[in-house]
């Protein structure tokens, strides 16, 4: 199967050639409609009928958060920016023009934050694996090859540069056996991360040839898939051609005694509001698998205490678990949709004190960067001074996990490399004398 199957399979695609068409629909005038194309040169736009018919409010626009989420936004790169390759959409410039625009914005755009080019690849020998990480000693991501594209494009996604086609932005890998190989060799592996991109946008029959092979493998406790599918392609789970031979292979990995961690993700209460998604929800679960929820906390469309409250209780009353509410990541349009950590901490507490104690399995406002999950405990005042409590969820370093560190309070900062540390010349993970030691994992 190829990816351009896709569209052929439950709902209908829409692409960049779409575009101008729906943008018409929702109103704008043609210098908008430039603009957002312009945008969408450079952060790739994707959905299907489902999302356009089903999930976004048309009379809302611009504020609907489901439409902030997939459609580009003039105002989400640099003025300058739109401005030079809306200027070449209107010239007409050739597509080779207008690509090279757009790679020079992307490259500024810091496409593979976290280290995860060069800290996180693991090697078999001397020769390195792409398409997989290995950061945590219990779990390994793999990204399959045919799981690099999306049900719909989220424009705060940070897989993003897996969409662009560019392969230097690119990583992903078919190589299974090699993958079984690599884990056998690492006995400490218990937990295999499918992500993309999307890996559920690959067909029951893809999907089976790379999970079927690491059923034999007992060191594995646990299977994950990251998706959005079931928040905007539940016909996966149900109408699909596929839809039955996608749950046997669900049942298979519960029946070989692994867990089958089903991690989907949700931004907005609206996305579970759908028929289609509960009855989806009950098929994955009558398989045996896990759901658990995550999403970013986005501003514009999910930086409310109640949204997080509903979303937790509808998660919760539907059979799935809540697992990370994330801090959006220092790439893409990070500017345009950060909170700042301050306010995540307020939404998330707000939130956390209004569900019950079943829905406290949630774990935030987290932090995915070099060093591991940063989790964001609170603001407080030690010793009369203003600091931020922090800790490790997951590190690199697991000596690191679970310690508490602290950071002077700044009202502004967004990401863990806005703060400085407050009791200490260092945060516990920056290292003693810089440049020691190997930092690759695995
Ligand atoms: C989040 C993440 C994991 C999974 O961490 P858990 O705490 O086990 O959910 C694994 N690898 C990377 C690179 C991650 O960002
Ligand atoms: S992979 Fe998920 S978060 Fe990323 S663009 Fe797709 S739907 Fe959005």
């Amino acid at each position: 199967m190829t990816l351009t199957q896709t569209g052929t399979r439950g709902f209908r695609a829409y692409t960049a050639k779409h575009l101008d068409d729906l943008l018409k629909r929702a109103g704008f005038d043609s210098d908008t409609r430039l603009r957002i194309r312009a945008v969408a040169s450079v952060l790739p736009f994707r959905t299907n009928a489902y999302v356009v018919d089903e999930l976004i409010d048309w009379s809302d626009i611009p504020d609907d958060p489901i439409y902030r989420l997939v459609f580009p936004q003039e105002d989400m790169l640099p003025e300058a920016d739109v401005s030079r390759i809306a200027g070449l959409l209107r010239a007409e410039a050739s597509s080779r023009e207008i690509q090279a625009a757009a790679n020079a914005v992307r490259a500024r755009l810091n496409p593979h934050p976290a280290g995860q080019m060069e800290l996180n690849i693991p090697r078999a020998g001397s020769e390195p694996m792409p398409g997989m990480q290995h950061k945590y000693p219990e779990t390994v991501l793999f990204f399959p090859k045919q799981g690099q594209t999306c049900h719909a494009y989220c424009t705060y996604c940070f897989r993003w540069a897996q969409f662009v086609g560019e392969p230097d932005l690119k990583m992903a890998s078919d190589d299974v056996e090699g993958l079984v190989r690599y884990l056998r060799e690492h006995p400490q592996v218990t937990s295999l991360l499918f992500t993309g991109g999307d890996p559920m946008i690959m067909s029951g029959p893809v999907l089976r040839r790379y999970v079927e092979p690491l059923l034999e493998l007992e060191q594995l406790e646990s299977i994950r898939i990251g998706t959005k599918s079931l928040a905007y392609w539940p016909g996966r789970f149900v109408t699909d051609p596929d839809a039955a031979e996608t749950l046997r292979l669900f049942s298979a990995v519960v029946e070989s005694g692994k867990n089958l961690a089903f991690m989907a993700h949700f931004s907005h209460p609206r996305e579970m509001d759908s028929q289609v998604v509960q009855t989806a929800v009950r098929a994955i679960r009558d398989t045996g698998a896990v759901i658990r929820t995550q999403a970013p906390l986005i501003r514009s469309i999910n930086d409310h205490p109640d949204t997080w409250v509903e979303m937790w209780r509808v998660q919760h009353a539907l059979g799935m678990v809540p697992y990370y509410m994330f801090v959006e990541r220092d790439t893409g349009p990070q500017d345009y949709f950060a909170v700042p950590l301050a306010r995540a901490y307020e939404i998330f507490r707000d939130a956390y004190a209004r569900v019950s104690g079943l829905c406290r399995t949630v774990r935030g406002p987290s932090m995915s960067s070099t060093p591991g999950k940063v989790c964001v405990d609170g603001v407080t005042e030690v010793a009369g001074r203003r600091v931020f409590v922090l800790h490790l969820i997951q590190a690199r370093d697991p000596s690191l996990v679970g310690r508490p560190f602290f950071a002077h309070y700044d009202p502004d900062a967004v990401w863990i490399s806005d703060l400085k540390p407050a009791f200490a010349d260092r945060f516990p993970f920056d290292p003693a004398i810089v440049g020691q030691g190997d930092l690759v994992a695995g």
